[in-house]
């Protein structure tokens, strides 16, 4: 297919068919800046540029994967075969693969996930014997990360006496003896944390010029998406890489700049015509996406922001509804208001399931809504939750694979040493890890050479940890002919792993054990995929896929679902109809970011990204009280449902049906409240101040919410509900006479499928569905 250019507007032609130097494409949501990216690489390539030569960064895989597939669409499947494109971390664990020897790793090295991280310090943590709460494993990891992502490492850490002064000021001292430990356990176990992809590719890049030169030398063309959300240590590769030719060419909105706290930089964005001369700047304003009502609210939201690059969007879509504002008693009222509009929704006009999102603040908001949807029998599935390969058993199962490959890698051993038991006890465990400290060697190591080295262990134990480096080093040996999906079958069944699992013959163990078919089931389909691609199939290159997949990525699924996550996570994404549930203050804005007013100005470029997701419908829900911290707080609808120009909102209430009689009316589940009782007027003149706001329990109806109603989401049941059978025959006001063929469903939600006199079949909600028996 080759009118790919007809399929841009003008701005974006230019933008694609624009001649080599550094670019970059500024513009806002839904505007097309992902298109453009796509295209431009399709077009380069058309333009006889090989594919080996170009990079592309995104900011999921799953982005990465299908723009991979619109391009081979426009240039064939073998020509976009060789492209680089995915993830900084998944692209540059790739390139250290090959070069990682040079920096003193294995080219197996192992990648150690967050679980992994937060295990490590945990031990060192308790190895140093420091205060557990005042040294948070997590927290801890967070600082550290905060120390990758801006190149510092241990030594600069310990030069910096600012930063020393900040970490003794909140409490944590040790801070840099543990950031040591971390860095040296991580190095001895041969394992790269997700911040090390990046912080050790710029090791490489700066310390060997040589490598700097091959792979310059290599990506002539280098584009990357979402760039407002690239942190120091991405940028400088970026820097790095394009330093060559310039072909650099960026895109990002930087109201949509959402990752400060992981330590993304706006100022990446914003510094861009600083970093290289004769930058071309492009600008798209059209937006193809949203209704005219979100586009125009989504505007009225961000102009809030005092800093940010002068930009409008526009579009020629249509009007479209209203934004809706619920207002609900708990989170559990909201779960249900999200879960019956969508019934509704999807009722009135034939929705599928996978037309919807529901985004909240936080992960733990998503429990409210789950309960509700199945309740009322909706597929979802959420995002960003226990992935599938951090479940414990797929976790242990992997540890061996890794194993295998890096008999190193200290948190894999420690999972599985004793796993399935095996008599090997903390006792020896705590030897091992003293004598491996002691000898900087790895606890595989240290029991390789456990003849040796003086532990004071028992013959029988001795025996044990031998048995296990000999089951270690035959798979080992194994793995030299086997390939990754018979290896794993091998491990299984040596090590009677899935025999263990279901000895405790508890439905949630036949379904580990069905997760652990479900990931041979993933090898193979991996070495297939790869076989087809011309790819390394290897059991390391698996493994590195694994570490790195996140759910988004997991999207091969049979069912049309309803899409819950984080607002951070949908970046990027578009949903015909979206829930932005949690609208209150201390949720959204996070209690947390409201300090200063550069955090409640991220805070508003989220909201911004939520709204921007929608392509039809927005519903903004809040309860008015909720559990939080364990405790039931009243809450105040957020700020930012006021900062809507009102002329884009209306306040929606559940009606109480009308059962009369002779009704015949279509009755709708969300009435309109009079339109005085909608507006979220600000006073005149007067601008609700940055300034952080203090948390506090707030009043349960403030300021202009007060004129609202009460409302009552209990909706009666219908009449019909329980009375009507199959056979009947019955009259519909509109439809006219027909027969009950099935009747589906149960309570609120009760279904019946009538055949009308006209031929038509219908499904109707039995609670809403003026019917009359006859
Ligand atoms: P975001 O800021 O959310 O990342 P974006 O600027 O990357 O958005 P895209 O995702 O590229 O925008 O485009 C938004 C939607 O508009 C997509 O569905 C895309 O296919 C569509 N679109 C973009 N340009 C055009 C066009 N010229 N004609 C028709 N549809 C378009
Ligand atoms: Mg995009």
């Amino acid at each position: 297919m080759n009118n790919y250019i007809a399929q841009l507007n003008e701005s974006q032609k230019e933008a694609v068919l624009h001649k080599d130097g550094p670019m970059i494409i500024i513009a806002g949501a839904g505007s097309g800046k992902t298109r453009v990216l796509t295209y431009r690489i399709a077009h380069l390539m058309q333009q006889g540029v090989d594919s080996f030569n170009i990079l592309a960064l995104t900011f999921t895989n799953k982005a990465a994967r299908e723009m991979k597939k619109r391009i081979a669409e426009i240039v064939g499947q073998s020509e976009a075969k060789n492209l680089w494109m995915g993830t900084f971390h998944s692209v540059f664990a790739r390139i250290l693969r090959s070069e990682s020897e040079k920096l003193g790793f294995p080219s197996n090295f192992t990648i150690y996930d967050t679980q992994d991280s937060v295990r490590l310090l945990s031990s060192i943590i308790q190895e140093m014997s420091l205060d557990k709460d005042k040294y948070k494993p997590k927290q801890v990891l967070g600082r550290i990360s905060q120390y990758k992502n801006s190149l510092i490492t241990v030594k600069a850490y310990y030069t910096n006496p600012e930063l020393l002064e900040a970490d003794r000021m909140s409490g944590r001292p040790k801070m840099g003896e543990i950031y040591k430990n971390y860095v040296d356990r991580c190095f001895k176990a041969g394992a790269m944390d997700f911040d090390d992809l990046l912080l050790r590719t710029n090791e490489l890049l700066t310390r060997f010029p040589d490598v700097l030169g091959k792979y310059q030398d290599r990506f002539k063309y280098i584009l990357v998406d979402e760039y407002q959300d690239t942190n120091h240590s991405q940028y400088l590769i970026v820097r790095a890489l394009a330093d060559r030719f310039e072909n650099i060419c960026v895109v990002g909105d930087d109201s949509q700049s959402i990752y400060a706290f992981r330590g993304a930089n706006i100022q990446n964005i914003l510094n861009f015509q600083r970093d290289y001369k004769e930058v071309s700047i492009f600008k798209l304003e059209q937006n193809y996406r949203s209704s005219q009502t979100i586009v125009n609210a989504a505007n009225s939201v961000i102009e809030n922001n005092q800093s940010k690059l002068d930009k409008t969007i526009w579009t020629q879509n249509d009007k479209g509804d209203m934004i809706k504002i619920m207002r609900t008693l708990s989170e559990g009222d909201e779960g249900r208001f999200v879960a019956s509009a969508i019934f509704e929704d999807q009722m009135r006009h034939q929705l599928s399931n996978d037309q919807f999102a529901v985004l909240y603040r936080t992960n733990a908001q998503s429990r409210a809504i789950e309960d509700a949807l199945r309740k009322k029998n909706i597929d979802y599935k959420i995002f960003g939750g226990l992935s599938f390969y951090q479940r414990k058993e797929i976790k242990d199962t992997l540890a061996y694979l890794r194993l295998i490959l890096n008999p190193n890698d200290e948190e894999a051993l420690k999972r599985v040493i004793n796993y399935p038991a095996r008599g090997i006890g903390d006792t020896t465990m705590n030897k091992l890890t003293v004598a491996a400290n002691e000898l900087n060697k790895s606890i595989f190591e240290v029991i390789e050479n456990i003849d040796v080295v003086n532990l004071q262990l028992n013959t029988g134990t001795k025996n044990k940890l031998r048995d296990f480096v000999l089951l270690i080093k035959s798979f080992q040996a194994e793995a030299q002919t086997l390939n990754a999906f018979e290896i794993a079958e091998l491990v299984l069944k040596k090590t009677k792993l899935v025999r263990d699992i279901e000895k405790d013959g508890t439905p949630e163990a036949i379904s580990k054990v069905e997760n652990v078919q479900e990931l041979l089931n993933g090898i193979k389909d991996f070495i297939e995929v790869q076989k087809e691609k011309e790819e390394d199939d290897s059991l390391a290159v698996f493994l590195i896929d694994v570490a790195l997949a996140t759910d988004l990525d997991n999207d091969k699924d049979d069912k049309p679902r309803v899409s819950l996550m984080t607002i951070h996570l949908a970046k990027g994404l578009e949903f015909p109809h979206v829930f932005i549930v949690g609208m209150e203050e201390n949720l959204f804005p996070s209690a947390m970011s409201m300090n200063t007013r550069s955090e409640v100005e991220e805070e508003r470029r989220l909201f911004y990204v939520a709204l921007t997701r929608a392509e039809k419908q927005v519903y903004l829900s809040y309860a008015q009280s909720r559990y939080r911290w364990g405790k039931l707080v009243d809450c105040e609808p957020s700020r930012f449902l006021e900062e809507i120009d009102e002329q884009f909102v209306q306040q929606i209430a559940p009606k109480q049906p009308q059962f009369k009689q002779n009704s015949f009316i279509d009755s709708d589940i969300f009435g309109e409240t009079p339109p005085e009782t909608v507006r979220f007027k600000k006073p005149i003149g007067v601008k609700r101040k940055e300034a952080p706001k203090p948390i506090k329990k707030a009043s349960p109806v403030q300021g202009n919410f007060k004129r609202m109603h009460q409302v009552k989401m209990d909706i009666p049941e219908g009449p019909f509900a329980t009375k009507l059978k199959v056979g009947n025959f019955v009259i519909h006001g509109k439809f006219g006479k027909g027969e009950v063929l099935a009747i589906e469903g149960n309570e609120n939600d009760q279904k019946a499928e009538i055949k009308f006199e006209n031929g038509e079949i219908k499904k109707l909600l039995l609670q809403f569905a003026k019917l009359k028996i006859v």
